[in-house]
């Protein structure tokens, strides 16, 4: 298959890359390992936004889609949810919705922008490079292997698959103070650092529900947990986030696999703490869901790397001329060594946090773009990665309107084009 710009992994990035990309004309292949679209928001179950500045027309198009659909969202005011504090200084609500929903407004979006195929339970497997371009990525998909040949790639995997596969330069875990002079970076590099992950689940409330069958004997301690993340979804149930539980580290398979079983027992552990011990015997387990929630694994080192100085600095202290990307977020580490620190005003990203040094036509548009362990604590929400995919889909539409690399385009007009509000 051969197109303008090939887009893997449809999570948060991915469908703001797709949307942006066709919408300015390009020919556009989103290419997804899962049947459906959402990655984290529908798989991990993290269906509910986070209150942040930074959101765009797509996320508010898809907001209104999904109210419109019946118990599809709740009836929060989308405005209210657009900066991180209120004026009394209180975290202002999330804007929780239902997956469903959220696979039905995407779909919409993705036909509406005219995105010619999306190939659902396609993985990428590979890359066949020439220098510093990329010239296909190698799936595999249900028909077999298959190679898409683009002019453009955007790597929105999370994991940057595609980045690593062509040997772009990447980071893991926490660096050391000495890389970026991060307050909060430990002093030697700790690879195997990473934010915590955990696995959410959801419950609903029954005023008959019957007595808990539940086990009585004794709670592991990580299961003792007064201060869930709860949200109340459209129809009433409340979905859990337990919040940071387990760490693991990527390259180690066995150990990856152990902690996802434990994130999986934990999460029913808390549930059960909650019901036999926490004060609501009343809750009834809807379900877990279908995958763990992973909030870090490999990042880019790419043209530029964000930083904890960006984050507390905000856009008023921060000079960059190519911001495509805001966030209000607290820095916000979960588990073994956490870190919460609201921030007093929003920050700016870069579009160089997306753009490899080896590569003239490849963006990353994920979580695993260029930022460091601590940058990548706060600027991580969906949303924000919806609308960091937006500026990589519309600059990589210019770029092949134009017949230019990255570095021949004048970037900053380009990055004007999507620049937020
Ligand atoms: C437990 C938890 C709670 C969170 N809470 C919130 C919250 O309340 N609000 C908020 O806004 N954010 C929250 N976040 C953060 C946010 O959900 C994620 O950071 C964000 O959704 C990541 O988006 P993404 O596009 O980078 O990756 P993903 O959503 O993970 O998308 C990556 C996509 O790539 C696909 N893919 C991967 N490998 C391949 C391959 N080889 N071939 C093809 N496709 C592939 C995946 O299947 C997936 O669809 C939370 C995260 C976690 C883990």
């Amino acid at each position: 298959m051969d197109c303008d710009i090939c887009i893997v992994g449809a999570g948060s990035g991915g469908i703001g890359a797709a949307v942006a990309a066709a919408r300015a004309g390009a020919s556009v292949i989103l290419v997804e390992k899962n049947h459906v679209p959402g990655g984290t928001v529908t798989l991990a179950w993290v269906h509910t936004w986070e209150p942040t500045c930074g959101t765009s027309p797509l996320c508010r198009r898809l907001w209104d889609r999904m109210q419109g659909l019946p118990g599809g969202a709740t009836d929060i005011d989308y405005d209210c949810a657009s900066k991180r504090l209120g004026p009394d200084g209180k975290r202002n609500p999330p804007l929780p919705f239902e997956p469903w929903a959220y696979v039905a407004a995407v779909a919409a979006e993705l036909q509406e922008a005219g995105v010619r195929h999306v190939l659902y339970g396609t993985c990428f497997v590979g890359v066949r490079t020439d220098g510093r371009c990329l010239r296909a990525v190698r799936v595999l998909g249900p028909a077999g292997p298959m190679e898409i040949t683009a002019k453009f790639f955007i790597d929105a995997t999370a994991d940057i698959h595609v980045a690593r596969a062509a040997q772009c330069r990447y980071s893991k875990g926490a660096e050391a103070k000495a890389w970026y002079q991060e307050p909060h970076a430990p002093e030697t590099a700790a690879p195997a650092a990473l934010n915590a992950m955990n696995w959410c689940y959801r419950v609903r409330e029954a005023a008959d529900a019957p007595a808990s069958e539940w086990d009585r004997g004794p709670f592991p301690a990580e299961a003792i947990r007064p201060s869930r993340f709860e949200v109340r979804l459209p129809n009433g149930d409340i979905l859990v986030n337990p919040c940071g539980m387990v760490h693991a580290d990527p390259d180690d398979v066995a150990e990856f696999a152990r902690a996802t079983a434990r994130a999986r027992h934990l999460a029913l552990e808390v549930h059960r703490w909650t019901v036999i011990a926490g004060g609501k015997p009343n809750r009834i387990l809807i379900g877990l869901a279908p995958e763990l929630g992973v909030r870090e694994t490999y990042r880019l080192i790419g043209r530029y790397v964000l930083t904890e100085q960006d984050i507390l600095a905000g856009t008023v202290g921060q000079k960059h001329p190519d911001m495509v990307a805001t966030s209000d977020h607290p820095l916000d580490l979960h588990g073994k060594n956490g870190v919460h620190i609201e921030l007093d005003r929003g920050y700016g990203i870069p579009f160089r946090c997306l753009m490899p040094v080896e590569y003239d036509n490849l963006l990353v548009a994920c979580r695993g773009a260029s930022f460091s362990h601590v940058a990548a604590s706060s600027c991580r929400l969906s949303r924000t990665m919806t609308v960091l995919g937006e500026a990589a889909g519309a600059v990589a539409a210019a770029a092949v309107r134009d017949g230019k690399r990255l570095d021949d385009l004048d970037l900053l007009r380009a990055v004007r084009l999507v620049r937020p509000g």
